[in-house]
């Protein structure tokens, strides 16, 4: 057995399915996690933080490197010069992340599970775009 680590994260099923086929043409074992469940709902998109892209621990560095080999966009840097906040991931200690409210998210969630959006406008939520960690201020 072996564990399974998210290396990408996706809010659009077309990327993540794409890169999905880039690492099995190379042999790569890999699953999007919560693919099904976004694909039938769409407003559960933010609360879960996207579509995920899982692989076996011991080959992250090789999907990694397939997937940056082959990516045309920039891949997502660890450090980036211009700095929105002072927050830092706990997860991994990149200072790429971002700072949403968390209302968004809440909303979705009571939206479907009350049929009323109820916003919590204190509660903001950090999200680390390197690896993908989301805490809670
Ligand atoms: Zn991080």
């Amino acid at each position: 057995m072996c564990d399974f680590v998210t290396i990408a994260t996706y809010h659009d099923f077309t990327t993540a399915s794409f890169d999905k086929q880039k690492l099995e043409e190379q042999g790569v074992d890999c699953y999007l996690a919560d693919e099904n469940t976004i694909a039938v709902q769409w407003t559960l998109m933010n609360a879960l933080g996207g579509i995920r892209l899982r692989v076996p621990a011991q080959a992250a560095g090789e999907a990694l490197r397939i997937l940056n080999e082959k990516q045309e966009e920039v891949p997502v840097d660890f450090k980036i010069e211009e700095k929105p906040n002072d927050q830092l991931c706990p997860n991994c200690g990149s200072n790429n992340t971002g700072t949403e409210k968390y209302s968004r998210s809440i909303a979705g969630w009571t939206w479907l599970l009350l049929g009323v959006p109820v916003n919590f406008t204190r509660i903001k939520s950090h999200r680390c775009f390197y690896c993908a960690h989301q805490w809670e201020a």
